[in-house]
């Protein structure tokens, strides 16, 4: 008999399972707007201009490949956190900013989650409802109780921020607070600048220590306008947890990469934290890899890739807002009674588009269409080869 013979078999990975069926459909005509991927006009990942260029330096002068630093390479982290908080802010200078790199912003997460638990043994987790799946995965594992925050309200497909700031005053000190920075996974709904103020109020007040994730930068407003929530908890002097990704906005996906950075009172206590978190990262995986960091980091250190590669988000960013306004408009020229204009409002990859579990159902029986069974969809996945076809089907379940 085998020792294994207890291991239960997990269940799959919902929207992974997704694009199995996906990719076992045999209709011709079909779209999966299930994927966290962006896709361009052609529905195909992108291969960055700013990425090809820096690969293409970096393959210029090999170089051996020796073991990084345990938090990573110096430049990558510095270049990381001043794209967070702009590279004069006051936590910089004053040595209040401890940034390591890390596997996307997944490893952000699970090696903050970690050290958290190691320091604030007695905190609770609280996420957003509803958020990314792996939030709760991520700080269950780590070993906290993770509890949720009211977000999303379905009546008026936005933000419930009444719910949501009077149960972030009714939490203890010290709670871990999991916040979006822009582009909320899965919703699409961000608080307005006047409701962050609002929150960040609170958090400080009531003493929560915010957990900001922020894999999005670049895909809402901008590259500086969508770390303003970051720049407005890093202005309270407060501690503060930062997961960077960038895996969408330099569609980097597989090389992972990622940074965490924590924002403390003082160098002295930024020197011990940095020196727990290497703890951490070298009892996990001891050093990062090299490749996806020296592509990110050529980039954002050479300063015509970095103005090439902002070209490119844009490109991105503004082609998804495109296909929002293409979808609203088709959907109302279509005569669909339901209006659509929230997903207008809605930033990032995703929508929260108010179809029903059953209306998802039909549109993935009838049409090919997948979608995740609450609704969201991937608006990055439209594109004009599927836009009318993807609108007219929509319509179709709202008869
Ligand atoms: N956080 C959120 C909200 C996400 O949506 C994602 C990716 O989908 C991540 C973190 C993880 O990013 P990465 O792929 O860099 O690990």
């Amino acid at each position: 008999s085998s020792l294994f013979a207890p291991v239960e078999l997990a269940p799959r990975d919902p929207i992974l399972g997704l694009t199995e069926q996906f990719n076992a459909d045999t209709r011709t005509q079909k779209v999966n707007l299930g994927v966290g991927v962006y896709g361009d006009e052609n529905g195909r990942l992108p291969l960055l201009q700013a990425v090809q260029q820096a690969e293409a330096r970096l393959l210029a002068t090999p170089r051996p490949r020796g073991y990084q630093p345990i938090d990573g390479a110096p430049a990558y982290n510095k270049a990381a956190q001043a794209l967070l908080l702009g590279s004069d802010h006051a936590a910089i200078t004053e040595g209040r900013a401890v940034t390591v790199q890390t596997l996307g912003g997944t490893g952000a997460l699970k090696i903050g989650a970690d050290f958290l638990r190691q320091w604030l043994p007695q905190a609770d987790v609280v996420i957003s409802n509803p958020s990314w799946e792996n939030h709760r995965a991520i700080f269950e594992r780590a070993g906290f109780n993770v509890g949720t925050y009211p977000y999303y309200d379905a009546d008026s497909h936005g933000l419930d921020f009444e719910g949501m700031v009077k149960h972030l005053e009714s939490l203890p000190a010290g709670t871990i607070v999991v916040l979006h920075a822009c582009c909320h996974n899965p919703t699409g709904v961000d608080p307005t600048p006047e409701q962050w103020q609002r929150i960040a109020a609170v958090v400080q007040s009531r003493g929560l220590l915010p957990f900001i994730d922020m894999a999005y930068q670049g895909f809402g407003d901008g590259l500086q306008e969508d770390a303003a929530t970051v720049r407005l908890f890093a202005g309270l002097g407060i501690n503060v947890v930062i997961s960077s990704s960038f895996s969408k906005s330099f569609s980097l996906y597989g090389e992972r990469v990622g940074a965490l950075t924590l924002l403390t009172t003082s160098a002295d206590e930024s020197a011990r934290v940095l020196s727990q978190l290497k703890r951490t990262i070298r009892t996990n995986y001891s050093n990062p890899p090299t490749h996806g960091s020296a592509i990110v980091s050529t980039v954002l250190n050479t300063p015509e890739l970095a103005q090439l590669w902002e070209q490119e988000l844009a490109q991105m960013r503004n082609r998804i807002r495109d296909m929002r306004g293409q979808l609203v408009s088709k959907l109302a020229a279509l005569g669909v009674q339901q209006d659509f204009s929230f997903i207008l409002s809605q930033r990032g990859m995703f929508s929260y588009s108010g179809l029903s579990p059953e209306q998802v159902a039909r549109l993935c029986n009838e049409f090919g269409i997948y979608a995740v069974g609450t609704g969201r969809i991937c608006v990055s996945a439209l594109n004009p080869n599927n836009l009318d076809y993807v609108a007219q089907s929509v319509a179709q379940v709202y008869k």
